[in-house]
């Protein structure tokens, strides 16, 4: 399914979590700049076969990331389908909602549902991921490994605790691995701060908080934050950078 495009020598991309919100939009910035893009979801088969349609050699993987077993195979496919990899983008994740103070509702069940996803999933996916890179950085390129995850790792806020705690640790995750992986493999994150996405289609507070407080007067689009993702790629340096995209909310 996917040619080698003339203008990347043919490099690829997984960006995980890509039919919808940010994930979809980094997809959607980083098939512009060139890269063939390996899309992923959970379910949403149909709308990441749709859009695999869209971008130029870009294919489509389901994969439960709550499951070790088809995250290790995840990886798996897509080089089977692209034989290498550049680029990967642990964009998906999950959110559950518990005030701070309510300490009993944060179970043991939810705390690990988060870090199944936020916090372990990418790091199967980053040793599955280490050799591909490995040879991409022998070819002369400088693969990378983008995690996006939230303003809420940097600072005590964010829907639940055990959400914050997860962004946190992989905020921390990348620190490390920046310095484990170097020089061959750049490792950094994004944290946003509010986006427009389905996941934050409800959150009507915290529109008005990013409205009436932040100094840029608004939450992000997904593709202000896929800009800042092209940047990080792009450049041949940064490494072990978490970069706080929330509008400045954090100066007020
Ligand atoms: P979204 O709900 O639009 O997308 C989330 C993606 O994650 C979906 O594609 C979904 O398929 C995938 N996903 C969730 N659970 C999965 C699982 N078990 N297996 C495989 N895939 C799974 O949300 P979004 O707002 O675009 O969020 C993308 C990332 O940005 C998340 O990591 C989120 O925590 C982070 N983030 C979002 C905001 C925001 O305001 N929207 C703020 C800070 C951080």
């Amino acid at each position: 399914m996917s040619q080698p495009n003339e203008s990347t020598g043919g490099r690829v991309a997984l960006v995980t979590g890509s039919t919808s919100g940010i994930g979809a939009a980094i997809a959607r910035r980083l098939a512009r700049d060139g890269f063939t893009v390996a899309l992923h979801s959970r379910r949403s088969a149909a709308a990441g076969e749709r859009l695999a349609g869209e971008l130029a050699g870009a294919t489509y993987t389901r994969a439960d990331l709550a499951s070790e077993t088809e995250t290790r195979q995840l990886l798996a496919q897509v080089l089977a389908k692209h034989g290498r990899l550049d680029v990967l983008v642990n964009n998906a994740g999950i959110s559950e909602t518990v005030p701070h103070g309510n300490l009993p509702a944060a179970t043991p069940a939810l705390w690990r549902r988060l870090y199944d996803v936020n916090v372990i999933a990418p790091w199967l996916l980053i040793g599955e991921a280490e050799a591909a890179l490995r040879r991409s950085a022998e070819q002369g390129n400088s693969p990378s490994i983008l995690n996006i995850s939230s303003h809420a790792g940097v600072r005590p806020k964010g829907a639940s605790i055990p959400y914050a705690v997860s962004k946190a640790a992989l905020n921390h995750m990348t620190r490390l691995l920046a310095v484990t992986l170097a020089p061959a493999i750049r490792v950094n994150a994004i944290a946003p701060g509010l986006v427009d996405t389905p996941l934050t289609a409800s959150w009507t507070a915290a529109r008005d908080l990013w409205r009436e407080r932040s100094p840029m007067r608004r939450g992000a689009r997904p593709e202000d934050i896929a800009d800042i993702a092209a940047m990080v790629i792009g450049s041949g340096y940064i490494t072990g950078e978490v970069i706080l995209a929330d509008g400045g909310l954090n100066l007020t």
